[in-house]
């Protein structure tokens, strides 16, 4: 019996046939692929959770500038009007957690990139954001970051992670449908609602371009990630409301990449295009005394 999958429709055939939840699946494909044990893995897991917490604490306490000076203290501004805002005061509060991590990454903080660095902040940023006021523990906040790695796992398989090669859709994109599934993970629905949210939360964003003003991961990366932390949290919602992604969570995986394909290079972290682009761009990109990448 293998359990190595790299499609969501091998996931869920292996969740529906052996009766496990998606973060179990998961864990016995790290077993297969790996040396490590299931208590390494956990533990493995739970340092990269001790390390999200952390970035989290130091974002929001702090106001963070970033060596460029563009960004930081924007987390915190957010957190702090928190009740007040038309989002809510619990996603609110997630989604300045979110934004508080890529601070921390711009101010060449430490950080769990999950799935990469520019994307950092949208998992550990909802999951953490909200897990006081649900309840939920470090257990369960381990399993949801497994079952948030099986949906990585077949994107990277499939299309891709990176901003450069698929455009922000495939960076912050990938993060939300990751964290989308998570969520309805922790929310104790079934693996097939989990890839439903994990589906919505791509195709919200299929398209989105990467346009890092002067190649710095900072604007419009940290509002990006805000908008991800939005993104799963209303995906999330939409799944477990029982609204079906009409497109199925492979196809859209696969739309992702064929959409990635056709972005021309300068909309793929070349900072020659889009809001890169601008004039208030070119002005930093000259006063920071930076360049685009070239052909
Ligand atoms: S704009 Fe590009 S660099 Fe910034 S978060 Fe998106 S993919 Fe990453």
């Amino acid at each position: 019996m293998s359990y190595v999958f790299n499609t969501g429709e091998a996931l869920l055939a292996l969740c529906e046939n052996e009766q496990l939840p998606l973060h179990e699946v998961m864990l016995r494909r790290e077993l297969e692929l790996t040396d490590s044990s299931r208590a390494a893995l956990r533990e493995e897991m739970h340092k990269n959770l001790t390390v999200m917490r952390a970035s989290i604490e130091e974002g929001l306490q702090a106001e963070y500038r970033s060596v460029s000076g563009l960004s930081g203290g924007d987390a915190q501004k957010l957190f702090s009007r928190a009740s007040g805002t038309f989002m809510g005061a619990d996603a609110a509060r997630a989604v300045a957690a979110a934004m508080a991590v890529v601070e921390v990454n711009a101010s060449m903080g430490k950080i769990v990139a999950a799935p990469t660095a520019g994307a950092s902040g949208i998992l550990p940023g909802t999951l953490l954001g909200l897990a006081e006021v649900r309840g939920w523990k470090d257990g369960s906040l381990i399993d949801a970051l497994f079952a948030a790695a099986a949906v990585g796992v077949i994107i990277a398989a499939n299309a891709t992670l990176a901003g450069s090669e698929g455009g922000c859709q495939a960076e912050t994109g990938s993060a939300a449908a990751m964290t989308a599934a998570a969520l309805a993970h922790l929310s104790g629905a079934k693996p097939a609602v989990c890839l439903n949210a994990a589906a919505i939360a791509l195709q919200n964003v299929l398209g989105l371009v990467c346009d890092p003003v002067a190649g710095l991961v900072e604007c419009p990366c940290i509002k990006r990630n805000a908008l991800g932390a939005a993104n799963a949290m209303l995906s999330a919602d939409l799944a477990l409301s029982g609204v079906g992604s009409i497109i199925p969570f492979d196809e859209t995986v696969d739309a992702l990449r064929t959409v990635g394909r056709l972005l021309p290079s300068d909309l793929r972290e070349t900072a020659r295009g889009g809001l890169a682009a601008t004039k208030t761009a070119k002005e930093i990109t000259k006063r920071l005394g930076l360049s685009a990448q070239a052909e």
